[in-house]
């Protein structure tokens, strides 16, 4: 979920920068004025929310969480804390002018400045010494600049006399006048002012450690998802390198496989065809012979007659015996006898 200003990623370190200044708002890049507070703790001025909610809901331009908004303004309420820190940090920017000696003193003078609480006006610190020693100021409530307090918190508007003290159920401030119109049982919840600030700062300081401590762990979970994500990010940059290894390995493994198998059937091929071409060659030559035999014996057959081909025919047996005898002489070891077998050749039966 996000708001208007900002991308979901890549916003940290926008955001980081945004946050320098927590006074200032992240829409208008301006000290805040009149800052309002949504439900998601996020800050914005009233102007720059004007006109962004519809329908009673009011969506974070930061981080796009609706808050509801009642009333007619169509805006959260004021932040009073933050309001209060903004005129304080204005304050401090303003040139402060001792009320006795008009001297304007510069910023690094701002630490030894005081402020009269009974005059209501600063005062230099040679002037505290000097002119505000005098018997009539001696019961002026002198304290430092910063700790001044503002004419408005201090006396009850109502009474015009100085707040005393606080009422915990109430959770304001009250006058010597506001505590005795009290009912009985309510002045059971009201103490001194002082004892509601020692309270309150109590409770401050224990909000302080638990923020610190959210700020710690969100910090601590920050650090480890940006740690996940770069895990993630080299895991799968290692599974790439993997498969792109494997799948070039078995590439190469398949072309080399091709080679041999081409190579096998090319040579397989070449042998063939030179075994048929020889077998060719040699039918080849046999064929003019087979040719003359051909001729010679169709002209035989045809000039011979029966007498002539009778008589030839035991020279013809007589002539295959005798070159099968031959052949057979080295198979049957019968070469002692080879002048018998010849001259039984030649007188053979016909
Ligand atoms: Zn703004
Ligand atoms: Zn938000
Ligand atoms: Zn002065
Ligand atoms: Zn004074
Ligand atoms: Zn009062
Ligand atoms: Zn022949």
């Amino acid at each position: 979920m996000a708001g208007g200003i900002f991308s979901p990623l890549g916003s940290c370190s926008e955001l980081e920068k945004a946050n320098c200044h927590p006074l200032v708002c992240l829409l208008c890049h301006e000290p805040y004025q009149h800052p309002c507070l949504l439900d998601c703790y996020h800050n914005f001025c009233a102007s720059c929310l004007r006109g962004r909610a519809s329908d009673g809901r009011l969506r974070c331009p930061l981080c796009g969480h609706p808050s509801v908004v009642r009333g007619g303004t169509g805006l959260p309420p004021v932040d009073r804390l933050l309001q209060f820190l903004v005129d304080s940090s204005a304050d401090g920017e303003e040139d402060v002018q001792c009320a006795n000696c008009d001297r304007c003193c510069t910023k690094a003078e701002l630490d030894t400045m005081y402020f009269c609480n009974t005059c209501g006006q600063p005062l230099c610190a040679p002037c505290r010494e000097e002119t505000h020693r005098a018997r009539m100021f001696a019961r002026h409530e002198i304290v430092s600049l910063s700790k001044r307090t503002k004419d408005i918190h201090k006396k009850c508007p109502l009474h015009e006399e100085p707040y005393i003290m606080f009422s915990t159920e109430k959770k304001s401030m009250l006058c010597i006048n506001c505590f005795r119109d009290m009912q009985g049982e309510s002045r059971a919840h009201c103490i001194d002012i002082e004892t509601a600030y020692m309270q309150g700062c109590q409770r401050l300081d224990q909000a302080v450690m638990a923020v610190k401590e959210l700020q710690t762990s969100t910090r601590e979970a920050i650090v480890l998802l940006k740690a996940m994500i770069e895990e993630v990010r080299n895991s799968a940059s290692e599974e790439e390198a993997a498969i792109n290894s494997l799948f070039s390995r078995m590439q190469e493994q398949l072309s080399e496989r091709k080679k041999t198998l081409l190579k096998a059937v090319q040579s397989q091929h070449e042998e063939k065809e030179k075994a048929f071409k020889e077998q060719l060659a040699h039918l080849a030559s046999l064929l003019p012979t087979l040719q003359v035999h051909l001729v010679t014996c169709s002209a035989f057959l045809s000039s011979a007659n029966k007498v002539t081909l009778s008589s030839l025919c035991p020279q013809i047996n007589s002539e295959y015996r005798a070159e099968f005898a031959r052949c057979l002489e080295p198979l049957l070891m019968l070469s002692p006898r080879r002048s018998i077998v010849g001259s039984a050749g030649g007188i053979g039966p016909g």
